[in-house]
């Protein structure tokens, strides 16, 4: 067996602990004679993985009582539309787009209602976050949208935007539960487990109980109702149950070494390094403003396409794969998740100073 380091975006790196733990349990979960694959969501083997994991996603995010969690399926994406589906009661968001991934929901917002885009940084390929302190919200905005990491463009919102009293929906796919993170601030925070948490499938919600009613716009599907869901606590009807397995698996990880502020440090002693060693090079260069970097996604290049390909194959070689930057952006991004080892991170820039040395 050869395990390598996996930079990728998503799907991405899982803690090799929850692979192992998930295959000792594969033929036999705990003396039920068969795999969470084949087990009913209604068995009470799978009501208790679903409510463990429940429990300790919101130990991990201190998720008060008046919200709600979900376990959904549709990706990220399905989000973008249940959002305003869900939430435009007055037929009026305000988005603010740092990114391909917000600039699809806002497109998709724009569908029901008055969807306005208040600050953007596409005028810069999206390498910063602008400036949310005073932003000019509409005085009937329903909600306020950020994606708060940019997986792509490497950027992340370290400071949450004055919303002037409206709620804030955050996509926080790329930064899920990487750092600890005040739930009170957020209307909804949503998000794909696949890059932080768990295998694709499982979209998890965390949404305030004022939020989810009946009254949506007219046509909204069923299955596209937080409150279907919500009333159903997640099994309304097949839910992607061996995800949420995995999911419940990492949760539980995260605990044992510490908890959000533990793993928050080990993240920011991964990027410093790193960030460290792009900020001295010669040859290779990040892609973003400094102060709005992303803990997760570390987009880099060398300027020269060429150089760039050279360094992902041979990279490749040395176990060091998906290094491969998005086809907007170009060159390299490392995404290093909170299951990417020190180790992992250490052995990239160890090959890249060497990279540079022979290329530089
Ligand atoms: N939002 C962000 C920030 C993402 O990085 C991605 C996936 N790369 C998406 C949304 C889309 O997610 P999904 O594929 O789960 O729909």
């Amino acid at each position: 067996m050869r395990r390598v380091y996996n930079f990728s975006a998503g799907p991405a790196v899982l803690p090799e602990e929850v692979l192992k733990e998930a295959a000792n349990e594969m033929l036999d979960y705990r003396g039920s004679g068969m795999s969470v694959m084949e087990m009913s969501h209604r068995s009470s083997s799978f009501e208790t993985i679903i409510r463990n994991a429940e429990r300790d996603l919101r130990t991990l995010l201190e998720i008060p009582e008046d919200y709600e969690v979900l376990f959904l399926q549709g990706g990220a994406s399905l989000q973008f539309s249940m959002i305003p589906m869900n939430l435009m009661k007055q037929r009026k968001a305000d988005y603010i787009v740092t990114g391909q991934w917000a600039k699809k929901a806002w497109k998709e917002a724009e569908k029901y209602g008055e969807a306005r885009v208040i600050a953007s940084s596409e005028d810069r390929t999206f390498s910063y976050i602008p400036d949310v302190s005073d932003l000019p919200i509409s005085e009937d905005a329903d909600y306020i949208y950020i994606c708060e990491n940019n997986t792509i463009y490497g950027t992340k919102f370290h400071k949450l935007p004055d919303t002037k009293g409206k709620p804030l929906v955050a996509d926080v796919s790329s930064c899920f539960l990487s750092e600890p993170a005040d739930i009170t601030k957020y209307g909804i925070m949503y998000g794909g487990v696949q890059k932080n948490i768990g295998p694709a499938g499982v979209t998890i919600v965390i949404i305030r109980k004022d939020l989810i009613s009946d009254d949506v716009l007219s046509g909204t599907p069923t299955m596209m109702r937080y409150k279907i869901h919500t009333d159903a606590k997640s099994l309304y009807n097949t839910p992607p149950a061996y995800g949420i397995y995995i999911c419940g698996k990492v949760f539980r990880w995260l605990l044992d070494l510490g908890g959000l502020p533990e793993i928050q440090k080990r993240n920011q002693t991964k990027a410093a390094l790193l960030y460290e060693y792009l900020d001295n090079s010669r040859l290779f260069s990040g892609t973003v403003k400094k102060k709005d970097r992303s803990l997760m996604n570390v987009p880099f290049v060398t300027g020269k396409k060429e150089l760039d390909e050279k360094f992902i194959a041979e990279a490749e070689k040395e176990g060091l794969v998906n290094l491969r930057g998005h086809r907007s952006v170009g060159g390299m991004r490392a995404s290093i998740y909170n299951a990417m080892p020190y180790a992992g991170v250490e052995k990239l820039v160890t090959f890249l100073e060497r990279f540079e040395k022979e290329n530089g």
